[in-house]
């Protein structure tokens, strides 16, 4: 059967070797796409989706199975030459079709769509955060605050922050006391985390007067390029170099 028939017929047969084509059913251990053959299957029989869905999972099983040689000693080198072709042959990354046995009816190929085959695993829609970031600034210099050991950026140097729909003028007058001029707001930067995507907004603010009884702890006034070269978060460091 070809590479084309999986889709219609009762059970198609992924990539296998030479020898493992003339094999018959016996046992399936591990679902193809758990091994490295899991975007030759996908690409050879042309099956649609990510190799992870449990859908597809269920269909590379249909396929693996009804494609396994007969025989127990045929199966090692099914197994094998699967795991060879996945390893060596159709990567991921650069199928080399020129060289693989099964390419004369590889779905994938005959359909010139080797590069769309397997699926790329989908993109997770990551959770989105928002905050309004100071860019206080007086004399040249920008005020830092230190961020808590735990969380985020923990123990960095960073910009303070408030919630998105805070009033920064009130924010600045209640919390340091501090007399300021007119604010600007700033492009936004957006930083993606591994869980979730934080959007900072950054209003710049000028100090005009700055109450000694100000300092809090944790925050403090830097040079611009004391305040680059501080350990400060990569994101932060890109809003004071464009914006100090
Ligand atoms: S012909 Fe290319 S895409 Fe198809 S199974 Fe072989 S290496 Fe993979």
């Amino acid at each position: 059967m070809s590479r084309r028939g999986v889709r219609a017929a009762p059970s198609p047969q992924p990539h296998a070797t030479a020898a493992a084509a003339e094999a018959t059913p016996i046992e399936l251990r591990a679902p193809p796409s758990r091994a490295p053959e899991r975007g030759l299957v996908p690409a050879d029989c042309g099956i649609e989706g990510w190799p992870g869905e449990p859908r597809v999972q269920a269909e590379l099983w249909r396929v693996a199975a009804a494609y396994l040689p007969d025989g127990r000693r045929a199966i090692g080198a099914y197994t094998q030459g699967l795991m060879d072709l996945g390893a060596t042959t159709c990567t991921r990354a650069k199928p080399d079709c020129n060289a693989c046995p099964v390419a004369a009816d590889c779905v994938a190929r005959c359909d010139g769509r080797v590069d769309e085959l397997p699926y790329p695993r989908p993109r997770r829609a990551l959770p989105r955060r928002e905050v309004t970031v100071l860019l206080l600034t007086r004399d040249g210099d920008v005020l830092l605050e230190q961020r808590p050991p735990v969380g985020v950026w923990s123990g960095l140097w960073s910009l303070p922050e408030l919630a998105r729909d805070a009033d920064v003028a009130l924010h600045v007058a209640a919390r340091f006391n501090a007399a300021t001029d007119a604010l600007r707001l700033l492009p936004p930067l957006t930083h993606t985390f591994t869980h979730f995507a934080l959007t900072m907004h950054p209003v710049r603010v000028p100090v005009t007067h700055w109450p000694t009884t100000a300092g809090a702890r944790g925050v403090e006034w830097f040079a611009r390029d004391s305040a680059i070269a501080a350990a400060v978060p990569a994101p932060i460091r890109r809003l004071l170099r464009a914006h100090c």
